[in-house]
């Protein structure tokens, strides 16, 4: 019988392991030995090294790597060209799968041809796809995807006794951070709420200390290892190394070496936790979001598992038990967690198989998966008044999978003329299509003209694996409709507007913006911190092929904090040194902003983020308008004790003035960052 593995194909390192002869689960080691394999690949060798070759390859500054590409799996705008040959985050991830299998089969000895994979939770439908056919890329059949934390919990609970209880699986990785309370029972696991980033990873904590290096290193000799893709790299991998060393000691010295310029700089634990802080936060705001998804407080935990190289850090260790009340489980080591997990599910897969062939391992072989996704799935529909387009969300998020959902729409045949139905489908929460992913254009087809209107029941559904499904059937005459699923358009921002059919569509504009953010001592604490979580959430979302985007932190004075740039790090990193100090001198930011945003002949913004009354209103509405009055678009955003009226004074539009409550402003910056790049519908006067 062939062996049948579970992987855990993660972003920066996977693994693969399988159930052995004691009916234990076990990490099946590389070529080289080891259990990890980096998912790195370099393509500067023929063959493209695998693994920890093409690690070693990316640390000594070669060309031609292909890391990180994980999160980018089902985006078919994501292609790396090496010797002219374009691969999607899907091929490459095969190249991976492949090389896992080949290692294990040669350290078995036996032919391996099914697997379970593993992926974050939040994955949509696209990327678990797109998964299945990296698998199937790699000569594997992929038996099931199952969630990382569900197989995290599965390994764990290989070791625990038979109890109920709520645990927390606390996934903190390279490049992804992914959180999950799970019930656990001596029947099952079930998945109870996920929450997570996909942009949040130890790879974070890594530029942090590359910001704080490389400024120093410009700063004392003039040559900024931020400008220079070969220099940051290297200032990347130091900055990974230290950390590392700070989870052992509580202080590092790292020497940074570029040209002929040779600096040594000091680097202690408390000082890393300091800059660090704000990500740790935001860890801990995604763990309460998924706590209160599932009517848990962190009292209610019997337990929290770690997961993922990151929780090697002290600072995870004591957040954990700062916040639950007890150190985290141990047992399991972090990185080969999910790999165990999966190979666990994957005994279980074989269920039909004779009795005599199934594994023999306690505890775990009567358990059931119960997960859950973590996103609403939807279809476009017009609102009742037809109006606008409105995301109608079918299955909620965290309803169990599999499940399936019916809605029922009634057709215009035009007498035979209209025989095919368009439907969007919808991954995401927000009540506004544009801030859901777009799944899919089904469009059905030959549908009979029975009446002037037919009925037609659409199902849709999650299959065990998180995967969409879709069927449609035309009611009065029991048929199943055939479809077929097209790409879906680049631009569909006319979801955005209210449906009218011959719409014209132009390009996306080439964009200069500017971030205003008050520093004023109000801002201080909290409101800092979350005006940085929302600074970075923009540039996140801005397409920097089309935007320049520039800082100016406003205070007693306006300082240019970032000049207009499309290297998105640049402004990162003068997002990392705001501090609130002083008065609200929002004139002069204006003035400063409208003076760098004259010039350009691209679509300019202000984006303005205050949370009081500036020192000089009336100043700062004339400095308003000016800017206005050439062109430049102005978002003004409160929070705390702005004032609305004071802030549509300043906008180029009502719709333009917004309030942010707490906790809201991340989403905000996003949403605005969104629709500006799609052209900016409503926040513009012009429009
Ligand atoms: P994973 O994606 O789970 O393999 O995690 C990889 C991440 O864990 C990388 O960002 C590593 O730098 C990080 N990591 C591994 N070991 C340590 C350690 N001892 N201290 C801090 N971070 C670590």
């Amino acid at each position: 019988m062939a062996v049948m593995v579970g992987i855990d194909l993660g972003t920066t390192n996977s693994a693969i392991a399988r159930i052995d002869e004691h009916g234990r689960p076990v990490v099946i080691p590389n070529r080289e030995g080891k259990n990890i394999t980096p998912s790195v690949i370099a393509f500067s060798v023929d063959p493209p090294a695998v693994g920890d070759e093409a690690k070693e390859l990316a640390r000594l500054g070669g060309d031609d790597i292909a890391s990180y590409f994980k999160p980018r799996m089902g985006d078919p705008h994501f292609l790396l060209s090496f010797h002219g040959r374009d691969y999607t985050a899907t091929d490459l991830s095969a190249i991976i799968l492949r090389r896992l299998k080949e290692d294990a089969e040669t350290s078995l000895g036996e032919p391996i041809d099914s697997a379970v994979i593993t992926v974050p939770a939040y994955f949509a439908d696209a990327q678990r796809t797109a998964t299945i056919e990296a698998g199937r890329r790699a000569g594997l059949r992929v038996s099931r995807i199952i969630n990382e934390p569900t197989a995290a919990a599965l390994a764990y609970g290989v070791q625990k006794t038979s109890i109920d209880e709520n645990i927390l699986i606390y996934d903190l990785g390279g490049g992804t951070f992914d959180v999950t309370t799970a019930r656990v029972s001596p029947e099952a696991i079930e998945v109870r709420s996920t929450a997570g980033d996909h942009d949040l990873g130890g790879k974070n904590w890594d530029d942090r200390i590359a910001m704080f290096l490389s400024e120093q290193f410009a700063a004392d000799t003039g040559i900024d290892p931020l400008d220079d893709p070969i220099a940051l790299n290297e200032v990347l991998v130091r900055s990974e190394q230290a950390k590392w060393t700070l989870s052992e000691r509580t202080a590092t010295r790292v020497t940074l070496q570029l040209g002929t310029e040779r600096r040594t700089y000091e680097l202690t634990r408390p000082q890393f936790e300091i800059m660090t802080s704000s990500l740790l936060d935001r860890t801990k705001l995604l763990t309460e979001e998924a706590l209160a998804a599932a009517g848990l407080k962190w009292g209610d935990l019997a337990g929290v598992l770690l997961v993922g190289g990151s929780t090697r850090m002290p600072m995870v260790r004591s957040f954990v038990a700062l916040m639950s009340g007890k150190p985290p489980r141990v047992g399991v080591n972090v990185d080969e967690a999910v790999a165990l997990g999966a190979a666990i599910q994957a005994a279980l897969e074989i269920g039909g198989e004779p009795r005599d062939a199934r594994p023999k391992f306690t505890l775990v072989g009567s358990k059931r998966i119960h997960d859950v996704m973590s996103h609403s799935l939807g279809v476009v529909a017009e609102n009742r008044d037809g109006s606008a387009y409105i995301n109608d969300i079918l299955i909620p998020k965290n309803t169990p999978i599999p499940t399936s959902r019916s809605k029922s729409y009634s057709h215009e045949t035009h007498r035979g003329a209209s025989r095919e139905l368009d439907l969007f489908l919808t991954q995401g929460e927000s009540s506004a299509p544009l801030d859901c992913s777009i799944l899919g254009k089904y469009v059905f087809s030959a549908i009979e003209p029975t009446g002037e209107r037919v009925n037609i029941d659409v199902q849709i559904s999650y299959d065990d694996n998180g995967v969409v499904r879709v069927k449609a059937i035309q009611r009065d005459t029991g048929a199943e409709l055939p479809y077929e699923v097209v790409p879906v358009p680049d631009d569909v921002s006319w979801l955005g507007r209210p449906p009218a059919h011959g719409e014209e569509r132009t390009p996306p504009p080439m964009l200069r913006i500017f971030l205003l953010i008050d520093v004023s001592s109000s801002m201080s604490g909290e409101p800092l911190e979350e005006a940085q979580a929302a600074a970075r959430e923009f540039l996140d979302k801005c397409d920097f092929t089309r935007a320049e985007v520039g800082l100016i932190a406003f205070s007693n004075l306006a300082n240019l904090s970032a000049d207009a740039s499309d290297n998105p790090r640049k402004v990162q990193a003068a997002i990392g040194r705001l501090e609130a100090d002083g008065t609200t001198n929002l004139s002069s930011a204006i003035e400063t902003a409208r003076e760098r945003l004259a010039a350009s002949d691209r679509r300019k913004y202000m984006v303005i983020l205050t949370d009081g009354y500036p020192d000089a209103p009336t100043a700062a509405i004339d400095e308003a308008k000016r800017a206005r009055d050439l062109g430049i678009e102005i978002v003004a955003i409160g929070m705390g004790e702005a004032d609305g009226e004071y802030l549509r004074k300043i906008a180029s539009t009502d719709e333009g003035s917004i309030f942010a409550h707490q906790g809201e402003l991340v989403a905000t910056f996003g949403r605005i960052a969104r629709v500006i790049a799609e052209g900016g519908r409503g926040l513009r006067k012009s429009t």
